[in-house]
């Protein structure tokens, strides 16, 4: 079975053709700058192998069908291709941003899903309208093939309602849907059950808190293989501090920055999510960017990273006393998995808690699950590689399963 991943943007997608059988990648790519006179598309086959073969076009692709196009194109090119023929995928799996408490499980796409993800999109007006786009050119462009919505928010759908809602009349949860509601749920599901299988037991068998640190940053909090809390809220903005959002703050600060500077709220919003987090502290968005920086002596790029560090740490702090016994953390995503600075501080004055790491484990680079935790220490620390291409195929394959 063959199964192609679309992770679409407002003007670029991803995508990445996976072989079930064996979960290999046949082929992945990237369309960015749809709707610019300047298009890119890459386009690789064989990524994971040394017998990759990249193309990389520029071109104009005046929107996501003409970029889509292209790459079905590709997929039979008698060199860059990896089909016969485009029947030979089973099915598309679709990134969907928000799925609300409409869809708590990945779901086969009909014309009524496809109208209730729709009205699901003033709760992710940046992100659910190009997970729709993606799903209507497929539809589109390859009619045979089956599309399911796979949803960040679905993972976070078995928190308990002391978890999701909010202290905010109630009539905001009713008529306008404010809660929480969590994303990078198919990260959190997949290191989740990854480390369970790390530590060798059921899902079921472990309580894991999952700090998936990349651009996005979120924690959660998962009790026998089911998301009991997440940092993340009604949007991505909320929780530890990220690249370029803050995350928690004093929800009295919009209101007062409004008042303060004439700002619009959309302007606020703009500012909270794309000029703040590392980058309001110290202008710079990049983990490595700010480990050179730190290093050259920057004082506000220290104060950044310690800020960022010290956010999570509060996290891992309140899910553990949440969780009541832990039996793994888990660092994912970009940072989570690359940046053993971060690892360390953040794991630094935990040890009354059980859990310290090993600085000798915790420096070795790997694209392997790992334990980097100190001997001895009660609570295995691990590094889980997140892939949430494969995560979303698999949640695809059990969708066609259950037909
Ligand atoms: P992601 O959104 O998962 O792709 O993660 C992006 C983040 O990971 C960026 O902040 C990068 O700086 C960071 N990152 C990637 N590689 C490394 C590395 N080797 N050391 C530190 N941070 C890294």
């Amino acid at each position: 079975m063959k199964i192609m991943v679309i992770n679409c943007g407002s003007s670029s997608f991803k995508y990445q053709l996976l072989d079930m059988l064996t979960h290999t990648v046949l082929c992945s790519g990237l369309v960015e700058r749809i709707g610019d006179t300047a298009g890119r598309l890459v386009h690789k086959k064989n990524p994971d192998t040394d017998t990759e073969c990249k193309i990389s076009e520029d071109g104009v692709f005046p929107d996501h069908t003409a970029g889509m196009m292209r790459v079905v194109a590709l997929l039979t090119d008698p060199e860059a291709g990896v089909l016969r023929d485009l029947s030979e995928i089973s099915a598309c799996g679709h990134r969907v941003v928000q799925g609300g408490e409409e869809f708590i499980r990945s779901t086969l796409v009909t014309k009524e899903v496809l109208d209730n993800v729709r009205k699901l999109s003033p709760l992710a007006p940046l992100h659910n309208p190009a997970g729709i786009q993606g799903i209507e050119v497929v539809m589109k462009i390859l009619p045979h093939c089956p599309s399911v919505a796979v949803f960040d928010t679905e993972f976070h759908a078995t928190m308990p309602p002391h978890a999701y809602m909010y202290a905010l009349p109630y009539a905001f949860y009713e008529e306008n849907r404010v809660r929480r509601y969590g994303f990078h749920g198919t990260s959190h599901s997949y290191v989740s059950r990854k480390a369970a299988d790390f530590l060798g037991k059921a899902p079921e068998d472990v309580n894991v808190v999952v700090c998936h640190l990349g651009n996005g940053c979120s924690i959660s909090a998962v009790r026998a293989g089911k998301c009991v809390d997440t940092s993340m809220g009604l949007t991505p903005l909320a929780g530890v501090i990220m690249g370029t959002r803050c995350g928690d703050i004093d929800p009295a600060v919009p209101a007062y920055l409004c008042a303060q500077t004439g700002f619009s709220p959309e302007k606020i919003d703009s500012v909270l999510n794309r000029e703040s987090g590392l980058k309001g502290i110290c202008g710079l968005n990049d983990m490595r960017d700010i480990h050179a920086a730190c290093a050259a002596g920057n004082a506000k790029a220290v104060l950044a990273l310690d800020m960022f560090c010290y956010s999570i740490k509060k996290y891992i702090g309140a899910y553990y006393a949440v969780l009541g016994s832990l039996d793994a953390l888990a660092f994912t995503a970009g940072i989570g998995e690359n940046d053993d600075i971060t690892r360390a501080a953040v794991c630094a004055g935990l040890e009354g808690l059980g859990i310290a790491v090993d600085p000798a484990a915790n420096a070795v680079r790997s694209s392997e699950p790992r334990a980097i935790s100190a001997g001895g220490a009660k609570v295995p620390v691990l590094v889980i590689p997140t892939n949430e291409e494969l995560a979303i195929a698999q949640a695809v394959q059990r969708v066609l399963q259950e037909r």
